[in-house]
């Protein structure tokens, strides 16, 4: 594997898409999925969340994915890049993860090794990208990623995703601006908050219901349109993911 072929896959892919947004702006973010291609197109939340930060002016977000098959990346020594642009997702400003569940957590750590940062949020300085979790795992146990992010979107990240940016926009010192992230429901802060959680955020029912922003056929759920008409579930049984979602039980679109 080299840097070659990595490039003609991903332009394979991309060629195979539509919906696929390009945005050439000021600042940029990559929204990344701790699983393959395959695995991530597939995610509603991930694809909401793709087109939501490309709507925040000033910012553009391409997508990376943890590439099918890391060792060889890792022999080959070989950065992970985003799609649109085939970017180096170490050199943004902002990488956002969407984790669904903890065996995702491995992904997460190999996605920052490929992209030469240190794994841990205390070994990173505030010259490198800020690392956000977010996803189905916030709702769930969001601890143990903890260590390895500096914020965590807690719930439904549709409004605070757009927000995180804009403030990363408006401040640049990175204390400072995580001092202000931390007073603000549903973030949540390791570094300041330690192990305590605080609410889950609720995105207006106006802003719903997701939906698909790109087709594929090289996903599971295949070159579909996909559309979420009820978020959450009103049953609240304790073994499962759902239980914490959404705010309140089912809600209908
Ligand atoms: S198992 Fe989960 S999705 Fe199923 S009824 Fe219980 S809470 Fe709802």
């Amino acid at each position: 594997m080299d840097r070659f072929s990595i490039q003609k896959l991903i332009r394979e892919r991309l060629f195979a898409e539509q919906g696929t947004i390009r945005r050439e702006a000021q600042n940029r973010a990559v929204l990344a999925y701790p699983s393959p291609y395959h695995v991530g197109m597939s995610s509603l939340g991930f694809q909401t969340m793709y087109r939501g930060l490309n709507e925040v002016p000033g910012w553009s977000c391409e997508r990376a994915f943890l590439p099918d098959d890391v060792a060889a990346y890792q022999r080959a020594q070989l950065p992970l890049i985003t799609y649109e642009s085939e970017s180096l997702v170490g050199g943004a400003a902002v990488i956002a993860f969407s984790v669904a569940y903890e065996l995702e957590i491995g992904g997460l750590i190999d996605c920052l090794e490929l992209c030469g940062l240190p794994v841990l949020a205390r070994d990173r300085s505030a010259a490198q990208p800020l690392i956000v979790g977010g996803g189905p795992l916030t709702f769930s146990n969001p601890l143990p990623i903890g260590p390895f992010v500096d914020v965590v979107i807690l719930g439904e990240a549709e409004t605070l995703g757009p927000a995180l940016l804009r403030a990363v926009e408006g401040e640049p010192n990175r204390d400072a601006l995580l001092r202000q992230l931390a007073t603000i429901s549903g973030f949540w802060i390791p570094s300041i908050h330690g192990a305590t959680l605080g609410s889950i955020a609720k995105v207006e029912d106006q802003d719903l219901p997701a939906y698909s922003q790109v087709l594929t056929p090289n996903t599971e759920l295949s070159s579909m349109f996909l559309i979420e008409p009820e978020r959450g579930c009103s049953r609240g049984c304790t073994y499962c993911v759902m239980r914490r979602s959404t705010n309140g039980g089912m809600r209908l679109v």
